[in-house]
């Protein structure tokens, strides 16, 4: 039986990487029903949304979703379609693995990290009031009356909001995977020394999830620290667990130490889907160039033939892209050593390397 896979391209250079990952993915051998769906900016003129329905309706049908980067355009008051569908299929777990692969130019070698990432949440809860509405002067008003501090009203506010439930989820998530995959410790980053109600919930929360596992290790760190600690010594950790602006942030720090956004993959998921898709954006900047790196998503798509438990076409296609990696021949232009390099090749071009080189492993 094919596994079906609601696939979604996105926008900018997400086509491109999505072509490449599909075909590496075909090339496997395993059988998928691919059901394509748009999503992204040209949407909204058609549909009036960067995220139509059908898009989410396919999800819940195939239950998997591969899905390309999607443009949030700053400022115009859109709300992002990423964190839209995670909201809607309650994909409440961002699962971002920091790994080094020989050949991958970093200044660090030996990095294995799990960053978890709360994924509806937090500042990201999308509560947010714009100034000059009837529904702002009835917040200030409120923030005025039990806090006594009559904030500008030329301001805008955003809420940062963290729940119990959505914490100790989150955090079970962490140590469940802990167990699984053999991993020895979890490390709870948040700065509750500052916000000592929200980011306080979150930490004391995990405090109490932690008492349940006694046989992985645990500790808390606070962000900016973490940081810090990351750049110095990432050896010492092993899966962050995190609220969502935090864990977002400290993604992209962690494919920093890895090689770059070009190699960094991701997972969204719930108790009932599970959505894939690299960490980074749309670079829309090098849109139709084929210029990008598809790796990122091609070892989401790794991540997703596991979650698929077909686990030896993932072996053979993270072995092929680890291959092409130490080798550095067919690698685009952000594996180089040199952006400019003019032997770097393009994003089509990986896939027919990584194609090639699964014939051989
Ligand atoms: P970005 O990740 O798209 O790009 C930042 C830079 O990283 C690029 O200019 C490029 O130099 C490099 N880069 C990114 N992906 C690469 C790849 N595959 N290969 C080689 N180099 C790569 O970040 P941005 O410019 O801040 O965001 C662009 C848009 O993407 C924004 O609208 C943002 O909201 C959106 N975004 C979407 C997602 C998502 O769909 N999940 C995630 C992050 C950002």
């Amino acid at each position: 039986m094919p596994h079906a896979v609601t696939l979604i391209p996105g926008d900018g250079t997400g086509p491109e990487i999505t072509e490449a990952t599909r075909r590496v993915l075909e090339a496997t051998g395993v059988a998928f029903e691919w059901e394509v769906r748009q999503a992204g900016a040209e949407m909204l003129e058609k549909y009036g949304t960067i995220l139509p329905d059908d898009v989410i309706d396919s999800i819940k049908r195939t239950r998997v979703g591969l899905k390309g980067p999607i443009t949030t355009p700053a400022g115009k008051g859109l709300r992002s379609a990423n964190v839209t569908l995670r909201k809607k299929l309650d994909l409440y777990a961002n699962l971002r693995p920091a790994k080094t692969y020989p050949g991958l130019r970093s200044r660090y070698e030996n990095i294995d990290l799990i960053i978890v990432r709360e994924n509806t949440e937090d500042l990201y809860a999308g509560i947010e009031f714009q100034r000059g509405t009837a529904e702002y002067e009835d917040v200030l008003e409120t923030i005025a009356r039990t806090t006594g501090n009559r904030l500008d009203p030329n301001s805008a506010l955003s809420i940062k909001f963290i729940s119990v439930m959505a914490t100790r989820r989150i955090v079970r998530f962490a140590f469940e995977y802990a167990r699984i995959n053999n991993r020895r410790k979890v490390t709870a980053v948040h700065k509750a020394n500052i916000m000592r109600l929200s980011d306080g919930l979150f930490l004391a929360t995990a405090n109490e999830v932690a008492k349940e596992y006694p046989d992985i290790q645990y500790e808390d760190r606070i962000v900016d620290n973490m940081c810090m600690q990351l750049v110095q010594k990432p050896e010492c950790y092993d899966i962050l667990v995190l609220p969502n602006l935090y864990g977002d942030i400290i993604s992209d720090l962690s494919a920093g130490l890895i090689g770059g956004l070009g190699v960094a993959p991701g997972a969204n998921i719930g108790n009932d889907y599970a959505v894939f898709e690299p960490v980074h954006g749309s670079a829309p900047k090098y849109a139709r160039q084929n210029k990008v790196n598809p790796m990122a998503m091609m070892f989401s798509g790794v991540m997703m033939l596991r979650h698929l438990r077909e686990k030896d076409a993932a072996l053979r296609l993270e072995k092929a892209l680890m291959h092409i990696i130490a080798e550095g021949k067919y690698v685009t232009y952000d594996l180089k050593p040199r952006a400019d390099d003019p032997t770097a090749v393009g994003t089509s071009q990986v896939a027919d390397a990584v194609i090639e080189r699964m014939r051989h492993v």
